[in-house]
């Protein structure tokens, strides 16, 4: 499924419930983008800074992988907050996350439309990551996923049951890799 185009979303929402304040003439205030395959843990944000978008200095990038796979509703909602934020930021000038005036234009936007409904909280499932390895006790046999190796860890249930629950050696735990998952 290609990715919708952002920009006429943009002006669409920027029209119906940001009174256009977002644009300059047709200029945007704020560059949009889709992002590459990485920003996985998070379905939008909004940020500036210098070397952000030159020379506007501040953009809106979702997450090409988390919301492409999505309703076209998550994509909306999602650039709808992020533009609440950009809103906070460029109109209001004022510096709050989450704050009464995001929450307050929030709640006007779900008040007369639902085609979506934003939300302070991004509510879509996120794909965990994958354990990169296997945690093999060499007594027990036990096998545990693990994102990471953790140096020295034992076997819990073999240091219980055979040394008292003390740490010891011979239940050190042998990480493999874990198998790709697909
Ligand atoms: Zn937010
Ligand atoms: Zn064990």
């Amino acid at each position: 499924m290609p990715l919708e185009p952002l920009l006429p979303l943009f002006h669409r929402l920027n029209r119906e419930h940001f009174e256009g304040s977002l644009t300059q003439g047709h200029q945007p205030l704020v560059a949009v983008r889709w992002s590459d395959g990485r920003l996985r843990r998070t379905a939008g944000l909004y940020r500036r800074g210098v070397s952000v978008a030159p020379p506007l200095g501040r953009e809106i990038v979702l997450s090409r992988p988390l919301l492409g796979s999505l309703p076209r509703e998550a994509t909306e909602s999602t650039l709808c907050h992020e533009m609440i934020h950009a809103w906070v930021d460029l109109v209001l000038k004022s510096n709050e996350s989450h704050g009464p005036n995001f929450l307050a234009r929030m709640q006007a936007i779900n008040a007369v439309q639902d085609r979506f409904e934003v939300s302070v909280r991004h509510r879509f499932p996120v794909p965990q990551q994958p354990p990169r390895w296997i945690a093999v006790c060499p007594r027990c046999g036990r096998r545990t996923p693990y994102r990471r190796r953790v140096k020295q860890a034992a076997c819990r249930q073999c240091c219980n049951q055979h040394h008292g629950g003390r740490w010891h050696a011979s239940c050190l735990l042998v990480y493999e890799p874990a198998p790709e998952e697909r």
